[in-house]
């Protein structure tokens, strides 16, 4: 891994430079995560603070210390005091809920030890959401239930809201039914919200031809992770930086129907069905998927299905095969599968790529294992497949235990692990460094 990570830099400034040269190996592998938006409204990227990387995290711990202790100052009038100690997180997925809920802890808990309390009570945390429900990607018991609990924190809920200005210190935000504005001064904003590519996965999509890739968060890849329109077929992405392209299977009804019904009778019998599943799998997985819905049919009284119910089938594949999450789940699914299939290249050379990828590996598919999101006070929601969604405290604990032992080594999950008993015991660090 660490080998590729460092070659890809030399291989990516040949790409760059126009020497698409295979150079010392043969594929490179990208996993370059998007950076946040910034192209939406001017004035972000000044005025907001983003939640992508390490050095992101700094850079609002170092803002919260400096708006409580200019808020501490007794020069400072109780207006200018309200607006430094108001905190506003857009966007309201897993990443704007879960910062939203350490600031409250934050400011709940350790801000209390160390600042006078009556100062505390100007504070205030706002999270503006452009949906209905915040986790909107999570099911609708879960936002329900995060909701509530942010309701009985007091953490303030703009939803419905979009954001249509941004300046030093102050937002501009618009109801989407009324259309009325308000301005929100703010102390802190943090923008979770939307994704942009990195230049250097832009310049590899503009050099392949933004006809082809034409997706404008990231590249897109088949579904075995080569990437779509590279001639050489030496790209592979994966991770946040990769989409999936998924073929709309409706617009194929026609073709699709005609490699189904093999005797030509108009209607497709179970074993038309299980054998077009098998043939087309490699082309659209995402039927393979869904076929479950469909076989049950079968076994209820009919022997086959009629074109139109075909097409119904079709189209609710259509309407559910989204891209995969921007997840590190997917991305280490994504890491694994790739690792297997370039050791696999290796193996069955001088097997070309179209050989390797039509006949000898499957494609990639992703397994989901669940999604968890921390809401605060030690509390968490959690959507397993097959389970209904689980909330409350276990919940913390369970996620807390399976991301520390998903860690690399235990080094890290040693020091995770003292992190995290330290500030429950003395609280966090607030120094500055
Ligand atoms: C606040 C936040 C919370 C999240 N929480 C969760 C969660 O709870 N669960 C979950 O599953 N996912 C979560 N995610 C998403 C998860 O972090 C990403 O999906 C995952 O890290 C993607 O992995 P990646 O390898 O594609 O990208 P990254 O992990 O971002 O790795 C990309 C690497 O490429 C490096 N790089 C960039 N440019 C270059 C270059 N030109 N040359 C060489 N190297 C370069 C970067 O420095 C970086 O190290 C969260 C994301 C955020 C921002």
């Amino acid at each position: 891994m660490i080998l590729m990570h460092c070659r890809n830099r030399c291989i990516a400034q040949q790409y760059n430079q126009g020497q698409n040269s295979r150079s010392h190996m043969m594929q490179l592998w990208w996993r370059l995560a998007p950076i946040t938006t910034i192209a939406v409204l001017p004035n972000v990227r000044q005025c907001c603070h983003f939640l992508r990387s390490a050095e992101d995290a700094r850079s609002i711990r170092q803002a919260v210390n400096d708006v409580l202790e200019a808020a501490a100052e007794p020069s400072t009038t109780v207006e200018e005091r309200r607006r430094l100690l108001h905190f506003v997180v857009v966007g309201a997925g897993p990443a704007g809920c879960e910062i939203a809920a350490e600031l409250h802890d934050f400011l709940k808990e350790d801000a209390r030890r160390l600042f006078p309390r009556a100062l505390l009570e100007d504070v205030q945390v706002t999270i503006v959401q452009s949906g209905a429900t915040v986790l909107n990607s999570f099911q609708k018991r879960i936002a329900e239930y995060a909701t509530e609990k942010f309701q009985r924190d007091g953490v303030r809920l703009l939803l419905n809201c979009r954001v249509v200005d941004v300046m030093p210190n102050e937002l501009t935000v618009m109801d989407k039914h009324t259309q009325e504005k308000q301005a929100l001064a703010f102390g802190v904003c943090i923008w979770t919200t939307g994704i942009a590519m990195r230049p250097l996965v832009r310049r590899i999509a503009e050099r392949i031809g933004t006809h082809i890739q034409s997706n404008r968060y990231a590249l897109v890849v088949n579904h075995h992770l080569g990437v779509v329109g590279d001639t050489h077929r030496a790209l592979y992405a994966a991770g946040d930086c990769s989409t999936i392209r998924t073929v709309d299977t409706h617009a194929s009804a026609d073709r699709l129907f005609q490699i189904a019904d093999v005797d030509q009778d108009g209607r497709i019998h179970l074993y038309e069905f299980l054998r077009f599943v098998r043939v087309i799998r490699d082309e659209y997985p995402q039927l393979v998927e869904f076929a479950s819905i469909l076989e049950p049919q079968f076994h209820e009284g009919q022997s086959s299905i009629s074109r139109k119910e075909f097409e119904e089938w079709l189209a609710l594949v259509d309407a559910h095969s989204t891209a995969l999450p921007p997840t590190a789940q997917v991305a280490f699914q994504q890491g694994q599968y790739l690792g297997r299939l370039l050791n696999t290249r290796f193996r069955c050379w001088p097997a070309t790529f179209d050989e390797l990828e039509e006949g000898l590996y499957p494609p990639f598919e992703w397994r989901n294992l669940g999604a968890a999101a921390y809401i605060g006070g030690n509390t968490s929601v959690m959507e397993l497949p097959f389970l209904d969604p689980l909330h409350g405290q276990f919940v913390f604990w369970l996620w807390y235990g399976y991301s520390l032992l998903h860690l690399f080594s235990w080094r890290s999950r040693f020091l995770v692990m003292v992190d995290f008993i330290k500030t429950h015991i003395v609280g966090r660090d607030i120094s500055k460094f």
